[in-house]
């Protein structure tokens, strides 16, 4: 489909891409692996063309959310190493054993599960063992109280036949916020890779930092760091903003076209709910982009659609696949306009959200064509 005929489109410039991942890579010491989170479809971007542009790149490992996404990976060529930073069924160990897809693992009953059912599929499976530090969400417990008793499962899954511990990795809660709790979880990160090392056991891969701490805590680099957002071109948090260094590129602009301009009476209402009323008569641009698409419908009478360069208000409330916004004396059918963008930063609409980039990028839906430049 032509760009002319599509209502509203995704233009993922993996030009940015490449820059931000060249960024990110040139703060890590010689020997650092770096791995790329293309969850999500790549947070929207696409997670096939980002993988491969990644993989060409030079990064050493991608990661995935579960087994599916993982596939769709390999079912399109990417031959990177690929971890699932959720934990996978037993039933599903095979599958990923043959994929060469390496699983997260969480505890020492999933760990046996997958054990034998990857040595009933005649395969190794690869794994990384998740260490709960204080995100309370996957992991063994390592507190500090209830350190010796992970090491312990640890040491044990570690012995299981049919599974292979290639790393082991852990996720920081607040690494763009509370300095003080994530030197806490390093720490103890460190405590437990100290206390495996005591039972002989080393894994190749130590990794913690995903794209705050890529960005503010060298000290937590080990062998790999794991960024997503940043490779898309955004700060995990406005506190990271202007740090020295990687000067992030967007990779995606979100753009739509007037398909229509219509002069409206004053006194009139737009939109569903009347929530809008005009005081005197104006031309309002008619937008094809709506909730449907991604536009968060809290955005009505808040976010701004950029036309010609100018920010326009979205007036009244926010359709399933149409919104309104005032026209001035300038707008015409046909013109762009830019949702997200350089123009239109996706952080201001977070912000007006009430929620932040990454949810605003991985919502841009599936019916809105990526058109891949760079
Ligand atoms: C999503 C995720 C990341 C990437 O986080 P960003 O903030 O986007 O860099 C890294 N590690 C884990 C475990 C994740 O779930």
């Amino acid at each position: 489909m032509e760009e002319k005929q599509m209502r509203t489109w995704a233009e993922i410039d993996l030009g940015a891409l490449e820059h931000n991942y060249r960024a990110l890579r040139a703060m890590l010491p010689a020997g650092c692996r770096f791995l790329g989170v293309v969850k999500a479809n790549a947070y929207g971007h696409g997670a096939v063309e980002a993988a491969r542009r990644l993989e060409r790149l030079g990064a050493e490992y991608l990661a995935v959310a579960g087994l599916d996404e993982a596939a769709e990976l390999r079912a399109a060529g990417i031959t990177s190493p690929i971890l699932t930073l959720g934990p996978i069924p037993a039933e599903q160990a095979g599958e990923a054993a043959a994929l060469n897809v390496t699983a997260t693992v969480c505890h020492w009953e999933s760990a046996k599960a997958l054990s034998e059912a990857a040595r009933a599929a005649g395969r190794t499976l690869k794994v990384h063992l998740k260490a709960d530090t204080g995100m309370s969400r996957l992991g063994l417990v390592c507190d500090g109280e209830h350190t010796a008793a992970a090491v312990e499962e640890m040491a044990a899954i570690h012995a299981l036949p049919g599974l292979e511990v290639e790393g082991i990795f852990t996720h920081f809660a607040d690494a763009d916020e509370d300095e003080a709790f994530t030197m806490l979880q390093f720490t103890r990160f460190l405590d437990v890779l100290e206390a495996l090392k005591g039972r002989g056991i080393v894994p190749a891969i130590r990794h913690c930092a995903a794209s705050a701490a890529t960005l503010k805590y060298p000290c937590t680099y080990l062998d790999m760091v794991r960024p997503g957002i940043a490779l898309y071109g955004h700060y995990p948090d406005p506190s990271c903003v202007g740090l020295d260094g990687p000067g992030l590129e967007p990779v995606m602009r979100l753009c739509t076209r007037v398909i229509d301009v219509r002069t409206v009476p004053a006194g009139a209402t737009v939109s569903y709910g009347r929530t809008a009323r005009l005081e005197r008569e104006e031309r309002l641009a008619v937008l094809p982009i709506g909730y449907g698409d991604g536009l968060f419908r809290c955005l009505s009478n808040r976010g701004h659609i950029s036309i010609r360069g100018v920010p326009r208000p979205i007036t009244g409330r926010v359709c399933m696949d149409l919104c309104m916004v005032p026209a001035g004396e300038d707008v015409q059918v046909g013109d762009v306009a830019e949702v997200y963008g350089p123009a239109q930063p996706v952080e201001e609409a977070a912000a007006l959200a009430g929620t932040i980039s990454y949810e605003l990028l991985t919502a841009v839906s599936r019916r809105v064509p990526r058109v891949y430049h760079g």
